[in-house]
């Protein structure tokens, strides 16, 4: 018999007809012999509606409101939810994140899990009862509601898991896994059977909106089991595990992209001690997060330093960029909006040689330019310009073998 967290998406609870189909494959699932602990979001739409609402009021609501706003809607999931398995005969009980408790730090929006009572729920396992937690939300050391960052309820699931030492955290969503590319790009991306950790992150960290980031860190930290897997579509998911030689030799695990990049280039800086920090420090000040970095090496004295932000950074950026230039008499700032990150993925990297020469070559064959380039132990980014992205997607899917085996199921 094992003791199996389920998370439970906005999607999935998006209707009334939705939380009855949860509730039946929770029964489902009880039936089958396990013990469960469910954790749901809000209903779909319902947090950005919340936001619109303070939004309205204000544009920069204060954080405690903003946190004692958006934890209503995953208390109303919770209440339909356990009503719903009550009428399958699962006797099931509803908590909110301060009922359990789920301490947190005091970060209003985006909170810290720090640690999580048990004792409830293992007593409501002991007598066979569900308990359905607000995901997404705990208690600050002040008895204030903290909520924990958009997405927040997959690190609520995994951390209830951890702190119940859970067989496996489930986290039921509207995708049946992890793919090897997003499939509206490529339609003969492949559902992963497994992943590995590392690898979830740097998908995750990269865009792939498939799991919260900060869960992957907590599961991987934890050690927690994780399975990907859909609310609708039975099936096995995506599991997503500790052991690299369990994905026998693929080389590449996915192609995760990035449309929310703008890249800036300060030219002709002078090439001395310095320079990197003299850029970059205004920009962190600024709080800008800056991604990619390439300093080109001097053929005269001078050099070009180029970055890339958030494109929602863009305008503030260039600002910063304009006035750093005008004090380093550079040679002035270029800058483009019309560029996306592209990255190959897979822990095969570290054991063999010859992957981003065969990237680039492929890309090559296509004709699509390399602007930038970065590298890491498992992960090539190439930054390209924008209408690029589908030809290089597909064509670095097929490069690396990636599409669906003809004699998958
Ligand atoms: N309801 C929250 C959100 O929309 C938390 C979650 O869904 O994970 O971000
Ligand atoms: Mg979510």
């Amino acid at each position: 018999m094992a003791l199996l967290v389920q998370k439970y998406g906005g999607t999935s609870v998006g209707s009334v007809e939705r939380i009855e189909h949860v509730a039946d494959k929770i029964a489902a699932a009880r039936s089958r012999g396990h013990r469960i602990v469910v954790v749901v979001s809000a209903m779909a739409g319902e947090t950005d509606r919340l936001l619109k609402l303070a939004r309205a009021i204000d544009l920069r609501p204060d954080p405690r409101e903003m946190d004692q706003l958006l934890s209503s809607g995953e208390q109303v999931s919770i209440a339909l939810l356990a009503m719903a398995l009550r009428k399958c005969d699962v006797p099931a009980r509803s908590y909110l994140g301060g009922q359990v408790a789920i301490h947190t730090d005091d970060a209003f929006n985006k909170a810290r899990i720090q640690a999580i009572d048990t004792e409830r729920l293992l007593a409501d396992c002991a007598a066979a009862r569900v308990p359905v937690v607000a995901g997404f939300q705990g208690i600050d050391p002040d008895g204030n509601i903290t909520t924990l960052g958009r997405g927040g309820s997959d690190t609520s699931g995994v951390a209830l898991a951890a702190a119940l030492h859970a067989d496996e955290c489930q986290i039921y969503t509207d995708v049946d896994g992890v793919y090897t590319t997003d499939p509206r790009v490529e339609p003969r991306a492949r559902r992963l059977d497994r992943i590995t950790f590392e690898e979830m992150l740097e998908l995750a960290s990269l865009g792939s909106k498939v799991l919260q980031i900060r869960s992957v860190e907590f599961a991987g930290k934890y050690k927690v089991p994780l399975r990907v897997l859909s609310t609708f579509v039975e099936g096995p998911g995506t599991l997503i595990t500790f052991e690299e030689e369990s994905v026998e030799d693929a080389l590449i695990s996915g192609i995760a992209f990035n449309r929310d990049e703008s890249q800036l280039t300060v030219a002709g800086v002078p090439d001395r001690p310095g320079i990197a920090a003299a850029i970059l420090g205004p920009i962190g000040e600024a709080n800008i997060e800056v991604d990619m970095i390439v300093q080109n090496v001097a053929a005269d004295s001078t050099t070009d330093f180029t970055f890339t932000v958030h494109r929602n950074d863009h305008e503030r950026a260039c600002e910063v960029a304009q006035r750093i230039a005008a004090e380093l008499r550079a040679k002035g700032v270029r800058s483009a909006t019309d560029i996306v990150k592209v990255s190959l993925v897979g822990v095969g990297m570290r054991s063999h040689a010859g992957i981003a020469s065969k990237m680039f070559t492929a890309l090559a064959a296509e004709g699509i330019n390399i602007r930038m380039i970065s590298t890491s132990e498992i992960k090539i980014s190439v930054v390209i310009q924008d209408k690029y992205l589908e030809l290089a997607v597909r064509t670095l899917h097929k490069a690396f073998g990636l599409e669906a085996a003809s004699t998958s199921t």
